[in-house]
């Protein structure tokens, strides 16, 4: 029997352990931290065996192939020996691809806009057919959708770290939403080895399946050029007309794939801001391209409903607006939230900060924002960049100081926007941890 070694039980790890021993392999689960009762109660009562809080390297190293979780970086000790021993590793999506059987693949990656789009794009699909199911980092992992209820059509969210390990994974959509600076620390400080995993979306792709892309990103535009894709490429776009894809002009989108022609105005669109135009623009090309009708697509593009921790209005207090964007964990999420932004705001930045260059936030902070909460441990790099731009920059330790902080600077008709441009794991659990603080001290004010 083939063994097969799952580091990491978090819930791609669990998902993926459910799937291999339904499988047939013999399978062994190894975390080196805390295991989540739930899902030690869940491996236990599969009769599959769990070591937590260390790893037993014989037992890994005996293995004929490793699923490793995409939270574990290549520089762990237990990953360099197992790349010493040459031991095939490959990552959750990678295993849960083997086994989907004929069913549909749309996969979303990107540095910004997953989660949405990725959303978005099911909240399309699940209008016309009832047989899909979102995975991914929203809900289940894809290997425990695979194991629990087979779909016809998979719409998953895809990071990078799941990208790297990858052998013959070919979604037959593949959306690049777009490429900027985010987990460098991962990738050795050099965005090269960056783009190079986003890409891997489309190493296995033919003439057959279809290959999404901001066509006005830089990045991915100068990524694409060098590159021999073999993909049919669907370009989105707000810069120019195109004969097939998605390209945005005077308020209007409008989608072209093959013989389906849809116009749209964005003032129908749900959910607002330019940053979800783009996304509504690839969540479209992608559900058109797996042959979902334009009338389906318009009136799911009228009623999905934003994501929490995403851009969301929590309140307004005395005139003064609150905006939860607990989800920007890095610069261009927030440069997007900055520029959607119509009145002078106080911005609440900071957390843990993943190499970031905050000289791209220059001028719109310049702009607009009259005040700096910084909400981390280590603010240095944001009161060194913006301390000759923004007269009031304040340092504050929690969640519930930097709403009542900001409520004491701020004016009527004006806005106190969280847009961290951080993760968040210097004060807070995660990012929804931040969000869900935000809030409650929002609420007590
Ligand atoms: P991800 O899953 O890639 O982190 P989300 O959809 O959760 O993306 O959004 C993360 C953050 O980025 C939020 O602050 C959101 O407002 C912002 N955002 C969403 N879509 C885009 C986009 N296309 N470009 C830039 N920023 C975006």
């Amino acid at each position: 029997m083939k063994r097969i070694v799952i580091l990491g039980a978090g819930e791609s790890g669990v998902g993926a352990a459910l799937l291999a021993k339904q499988q047939g392999y013999d399978v062994f689960v190894s975390d080196g931290g805390k295991i989540q009762d739930s899902f030690l109660k869940e491996l236990t009562s599969h009769q599959i065996p769990v070591e937590q809080d260390g790893h037993d390297e014989q037992r890994i190293l005996s293995a004929d192939e490793i699923i490793k979780s995409p939270g574990i970086p290549e520089k762990a000790a237990i990953i360099k020996k197992i790349r010493e021993k040459n031991i095939s590793v490959i990552s959750e999506i990678e295993f849960a691809f083997r086994y989907k059987g004929n069913s549909k693949v749309i996969a979303i990656t990107g540095s910004n806009g997953k989660t949405t789009t990725t959303a978005l794009t099911y909240h399309i699909c699940q209008l016309s057919n009832s047989d899909c199911a979102m995975v991914g980092n929203i809900g289940y992992s894809f290997a425990r959708q695979v194991f629990t209820a087979p779909k016809s059509l998979y719409v998953v969210e895809v990071s990078s770290f799941q990208l790297d390990d990858i052998r013959s994974f070919k979604p037959n959509v593949a959306v690049i939403t777009n490429i900027t600076e985010d987990h460098l620390d991962r990738y050795n400080y050099n965005l090269q080895n960056y783009i190079n995993s986003k890409f891997k979306i489309i190493e296995n792709q033919t003439a057959e399946d279809v290959f999404i892309y901001n066509m006005d990103d830089a990045t991915t535009i100068n990524n694409i050029t060098n590159r021999n894709i073999q993909s049919t490429q669907a370009p989105i776009t707000m810069n120019r007309e195109l004969p097939q894809g998605a390209y945005l002009t005077n308020a209007k989108m409008y989608l072209k794939w093959k013989e389906e022609e849809m116009k749209m105005s964005v003032e129908d669109f749900a959910i607002k801001g330019k940053h979800n135009q783009y996304n509504s623009m690839a969540a479209s090309l992608a559900a058109v391209a797996v042959d979902i009708r334009k009338e389906k697509i318009r009136e799911a593009l009228q009623t999905f409903e934003s994501l929490e921790h995403r851009m969301e209005k929590v309140a307004t207090i005395k005139g003064v607006e609150f905006i939860n964007d607990s989800k920007a964990t890095n610069i261009n999420s927030t440069w997007f939230a900055l520029e959607s932004m119509t009145k002078p705001v106080i911005l609440i930045l900071g957390g843990v900060d993943k190499g970031n260059d905050y000289n791209l936030l220059k001028d719109l902070v310049a702009e607009k924002v009259k005040a700096i909460i910084c909400m981390g441990t280590e603010n240095t790099k944001i009161l060194e960049a913006f301390e000759e731009i923004v007269p009031l920059i304040v340092e504050v330790s929690s969640a519930s100081e930097a709403v009542n902080t900001s409520f004491h600077y701020a004016n009527k008709g004006e806005v106190v926007l969280l847009s961290p441009a951080c993760a968040s794991f210097d004060l807070f659990k995660n990012y929804e941890d931040r969000g869900n603080q935000f809030k409650q001290a929002v609420k007590n004010l």
